[in-house]
C-alpha cells in the first residue's frame, strides 16, 4: 500500500508540475483539536510536497456564525482556490451542515455535500487502490460494517457501482448475522471505532482482502484499528499507514481534479 501510494504521489507531482498554477487547496478551522490538528498538518505536508498551493484558515472557537459563513464565502469565490475543507467536527453552536452547504460543489474536494462531483477521499481512496492491485469486484461478496455518511454507506455505494455484492452491517446487526454475512465475504471493510473489534470470533474465508477503516488510540497512546492483527486472509491493510494514506492521496487527487475540471 505504501509503494502505491508512493507511486501515485509522484505521478501526481509530475503532473501537477505542468499545471499553468498550483491548485490551491483551503482548509477552514475553528478552535483546536488533537485529531484536526494533526489532520491539517497532514494535508498541508502532501499538498506541499505535491507542489499544491495551501491556505490554512484558523479562527477561534467564539467565532459567529455569520462571520465564519463569511470566510467560507471569500474562499468559495477565490479564482486561486479549486477545493475547499471545512474541518470537522465544528464547536457545538455552529451548524456543520450549512457551513458544509456554502462549499459550491465544484470545490467541494471532501465529497460531502449530497450531489458531489467527488467521490468521499476514504471510500475513494481504498476502491482505486483495490483496482490497482486488480482485485476482481465484479460479482464478489462485499461485507462493509459502519454505516457512516462518510465512509460506510458511500463505500457500499461505490463497491456497488464496481458490481460486487454489497451487505452493509451496522450495530443493530446480531453477532450471528454479522458471522454468516462475514463467511462468505471476499472483501471486508470495517469503519466503526472499536478497536480489534474483528477477531477470531468472526471466521473469514482465507482468500478475503480486509481493509481496515478504523483509527482508535489504545491506553498506550498507540493508533489500532478495528480488525485484529494478523488474520490469516489474503491481504489485511494495517493501521497506522494504511486507509489513512488512501484517504490523503485520495483528496490531493480530488484537488486536481477540481483544478482540471475548472480548465475545461
Ligand atoms: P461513525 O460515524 O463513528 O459511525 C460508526 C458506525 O459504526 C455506525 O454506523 C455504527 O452503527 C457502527 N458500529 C458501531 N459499533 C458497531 C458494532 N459493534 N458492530 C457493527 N457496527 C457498529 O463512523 P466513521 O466516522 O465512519 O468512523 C469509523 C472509524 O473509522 C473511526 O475509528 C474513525 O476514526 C475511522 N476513520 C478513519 C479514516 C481514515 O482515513 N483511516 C477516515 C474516516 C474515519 P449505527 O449506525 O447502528 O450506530
Amino acid at each position: 500500500m505504501k509503494e502505491y501510494v508512493a507511486r501515485r504521489k509522484g505521478e501526481l507531482q509530475a503532473e501537477i508540475a505542468l499545471f499553468d498554477r498550483k491548485p490551491g487547496l483551503a482548509v477552514v478551522q475553528v478552535g483546536h483539536d488533537a485529531a484536526s490538528d494533526s489532520y491539517i498538518r497532514g494535508k498541508r505536508k502532501d499538498a506541499e510536497g505535491l507542489g499544491l498551493a495551501f491556505k490554512h484558515l484558523w479562527f477561534p472557537e467564539d467565532i459567529g456564525e455569520k462571520e465564519l459563513e463569511e470566510a467560507v464565502l471569500k474562499e468559495a469565490s477565490d479564482p486561486s482556490i479549486d477545493g475547499i475543507i471545512v474541518q470537522l467536527p465544528l464547536p457545538k453552536g455552529l451548524d456543520e451542515k450549512a457551513i458544509g452547504r456554502l462549499i459550491p460543489l465544484s470545490k467541494d474536494v471532501d465529497g460531502f455535500i449530497f450531489d458531489s462531483p467527488f467521490e468521499p477521499c476514504t471510500p475513494k481512496g481504498i476502491v482505486d487502490y483495490l483496482a490497482s492491485v486488480g482485485f476482481p469486484f465484479e460479482g464478489k461478496n462485499a461485507v462493509v460494517i459502519g454505516r457512516s455518511d462518510i465512509v460506510g454507506k458511500p463505500l457500499a455505494r461505490l463497491l456497488t457501482r464496481k458490481n460486487m455484492n454489497v451487505t452493509l452491517l451496522h450495530s443493530r446487526t446480531s453477532e450471528e448475522d454479522k458471522k454468516f454475512y462475514l463467511g462468505h465475504a471476499d472483501l471486508v471493510a470495517v469503519a466503526i471505532g472499536r478497536e480489534g473489534y474483528l477477531d477470531g470470533r468472526f471466521p473469514l474465508k482465507k482468500d478475503a482482502y480486509l481493509i481496515d477503516v478504523g483509527i482508535n488510540r489504545g491506553v498506550d497512546g498507540k493508533l489500532r484499528g478495528d480488525i485484529l492483527p494478523g488474520r490469516e486472509v489474503a491481504y489485511q491493510s494495517p493501521v497506522p499507514g494504511g486507509v489513512g494514506l488512501l484517504t490523503r492521496l485520495a483528496l490531493m487527487e480530488n484537488v486536481c481534479l477540481a483544478y482540471k475540471e475548472k480548465r475545461k
